[in-house]
């Protein structure tokens, strides 16, 4: 499987989340899977392609024309996209991943991972989304969005549309298990068009 990554971009974060990456790029490797991110050399990004690598992976990424020309791009990868723009970007990475994980992050990663989640409650896509819950890192994210569906902003239904996972091997196992089908048949437009209330 390619599985998609979201991951920071940063290098001042705590070594336990190095550590994590590591740990995240290595198994994927160690399963047969393929990593697919943002191509960046630098944060957890690169400490999450170099472990792939180095543990026999392949690692494909995928970056805009101008981060390339600020020398941001991993000289080492299995295969290298340049894209026109960030928005192409995101495009190409989605069609490329089987599934996506997204691991601690700031912007651009809770960015990428809504996108994908928005995308899906619309039954426009259907793999499988785990946020990889690092050191409790999203519990403020998962308690804003439980409020969400509290107020009935979101369908409680729409909880399943990603998987939160407390360790590497919990987020891989569920994207192993994930069986896709169920969101097209039951919830996103054709529920809109009908205004048929499902699930919530
Ligand atoms: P952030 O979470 O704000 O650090 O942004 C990281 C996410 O945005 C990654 O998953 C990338 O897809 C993208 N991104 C942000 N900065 C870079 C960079 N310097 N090189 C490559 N991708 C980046």
């Amino acid at each position: 499987m390619n599985i998609c990554v979201y991951c920071a971009s940063s290098s001042a974060v705590d070594a336990l989340y190095f550590d994590e990456a590591r740990r995240l790029g290595r198994e994927i490797a160690l399963r047969g899977h393929r990593v697919i991110y943002g191509a960046g050399n630098i944060g957890l990004m690169g400490a999450l392609a170099a472990a792939a690598r180095d543990a026999g992976g392949e690692v494909e990424g995928v970056i805009p024309a101008f981060l390339k020309e600020k020398g941001l791009a991993d000289g080492a990868l299995t295969r290298l996209h340049v894209t026109p723009d960030m928005r192409s970007r995101k495009q190409k990475m989605e069609d490329l991943a089987d599934a996506f994980i997204a691991f601690p992050g700031g912007f651009g990663t809770l960015e990428e991972v809504f996108e994908i989640i928005t995308l899906k409650q619309l039954g426009l896509l259907d793999k499988a989304c785990a946020l990889l819950n690092i050191n409790g890192y999203f519990d403020a994210l998962i308690a804003q969005i439980e409020r969400a569906i509290r107020e009935r902003f979101i369908k409680e239904a729409y909880r399943g549309l990603y998987h939160v996972s407390p360790t590497v091997q919990d987020a891989l196992d569920y994207i192993g298990a994930y069986q896709p089908g169920a969101i097209g048949k039951d919830w996103g437009i054709a529920d809109a068009d009908t205004g048929a209330e499902v699930g919530g």
